[in-house]
């Protein structure tokens, strides 16, 4: 009796005994459960508030906006790189009030006055884009502008006119026009979901804007950042790339070099600051050979051929269309015109400028032949170059335009109107400029 007893009461025993740890896992389990609740409740509420922020950021810059021109005072101009080629200018507002925010990737439009060279003593009026090339911030607007030389296949042929101008004639104390922040190439900061920022070049305006929102955010979004030069005269803003390798919690920082590799460093090497360089173009094998796979959202800016052939590249890959986005710079993104049936020649009369004529000879838009004859921008004004901006919105006196794989995106397109910088005659047309 005794004995069972016993048995029995040692049974109570390590039956309580063993009841502790029990206890004590599920009080454990219980209380990580709620850690992880609590702390996905605040990962809710801080992009609740991201949000909030943003939508009141996005209220307020429609109320700092302006339209037209308002002037802008250079106040500092930096030279970038090695080879000289690639200038930032900060621009402040000469009235000083607060600028609006922008999203990153957006671009301004300037107006300059510039000597005509097909006309001494003569200015033209020019108009053109140039992303925006850091971050949001209240007080002044950052663009990096490429000195374009002429092309190496044409030596003849003038350098390009707005930028040998920026770079010569523009100084800190000069005023220039400028238009609010625009365009639909940009990154959502707001988002977590993965990305892909590719740059080539000078393309890498619009991107280094993407990477400084992301750094200013302390963006904990999985960013993946190639940016393509030729060699290391060519790289421009190296310390942000090194702050955004070490900095920003979740981005992976590729340099990478198409002609020689500086010296001292080899494919692969990894700099102190977490950048990786690589020899070879940003193209769809190095990001193949790089990245874990393609699921990712895709911005690209660069040189055309870059563009297209990773556009082609990514869709290959099996990345949707819809993810993949990228700016042009220019209107050699513009597509090849339809040929012309043989023996047929198509004039474009400038109807207010004396009914001067030219015949076209194929050329990528309307715009392009005005160039190639020399009847320059006093004449027909330009500077998207891919029917986005409306600057060269012009009458149709007579005759018709097509456009081809790119259509205009210009939303105050009017009937009887075209865009000669991505329109190509249809039939012989008379233009009122
Ligand atoms: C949305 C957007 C954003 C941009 N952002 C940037 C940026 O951040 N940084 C930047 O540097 N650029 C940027 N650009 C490009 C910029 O707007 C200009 O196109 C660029 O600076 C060239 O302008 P330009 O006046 O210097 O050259 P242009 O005078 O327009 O000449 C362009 C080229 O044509 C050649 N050319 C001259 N005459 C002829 C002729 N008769 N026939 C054929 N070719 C001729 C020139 O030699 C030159 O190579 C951007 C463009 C867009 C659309």
């Amino acid at each position: 009796m005794e004995l069972v007893a016993l048995a029995l009461g040692l049974f109570i025993v390590a039956m309580l005994v063993l009841q502790v740890p029990v206890m004590v896992y599920t009080t454990l389990q219980r209380s990580r459960a709620m850690q992880a609740q609590r702390r996905l409740e605040y990962k809710e509420w801080q992009l609740r508030l991201r949000a909030a922020e943003t939508q009141l950021d996005r209220a307020e810059s429609n109320t700092l906006s302006w339209s037209g021109w308002r002037k802008f005072e250079v106040r500092k101009k930096v030279v970038e790189n090695k080879s000289g080629d690639i200038c930032s200018f900060y621009f402040y507002p000469h009235d000083r009030r607060k600028l609006p925010a922008f999203e990153p990737g957006q671009f301004l439009m300037f107006r300059l006055d510039i000597p005509d060279p097909d006309d001494p003593g003569e200015t033209i009026e020019e108009t053109r884009c140039y992303s925006l090339s850091d971050s949001p911030n209240p007080r002044y607007y950052r663009i990096s502008v490429r000195k374009v030389p002429s092309p190496p296949k044409q030596p003849d042929l003038p350098p390009g006119l707005v930028s040998g101008f920026l770079h010569d004639h523009i100084n800190e104390g000069d005023l220039i026009d400028v238009q609010a922040p625009s365009g639909e190439f940009f990154l959502d900061p707001d988002q977590e979901s993965p990305v892909a920022l590719l740059a080539g070049g000078v393309g890498v305006t619009p991107i280094l804007s993407m990477c400084n929102t992301l750094i200013d955010r302390k963006s904990s979004r999985e960013v993946w950042i190639f940016f393509g030069v030729r060699h290391a005269d060519d790289l421009v803003m190296l310390p942000n790339f090194e702050f955004a390798a070490g900095h920003l919690k979740n981005a992976h920082v590729y340099i990478c070099f198409s002609g020689d590799m500086p010296k001292g460093i080899e494919d692969g090497t990894i700099a102190d600051s977490g950048i990786i360089y690589k020899k070879g173009r940003v193209d769809s094998a190095m990001l193949k050979a790089t990245m874990p796979g393609n699921n990712y959202g895709y911005y690209i800016c660069g040189p055309e051929m870059m563009m297209k052939t990773l556009d082609k590249d990514l869709q290959a890959w099996g990345v949707p269309k819809a993810r993949i986005n990228w700016e042009a710079f220019g209107e050699s993104a513009a597509p090849a015109p339809a040929a012309l049936p043989s023996g047929q020649t198509l004039t474009i009369t400038y109807g207010a400028s004396g009914g001067k004529s030219v015949s076209w000879q194929g050329e990528k838009s309307i715009r392009a032949a005005a160039k190639a004859n020399k009847f320059r921008e006093k004449k027909v004004k330009y500077a998207c170059g891919q029917g986005k901006c409306g600057c060269c919105h012009t009458a149709l006196k007579s005759g018709e335009v097509a456009y081809n794989d790119v259509q205009p995106a210009f939303a105050d397109l009017q009937d009887g109107y075209c865009l000669p910088c991505i329109a190509t005659p249809k039939t012989s047309i008379e233009l009122d400029a």
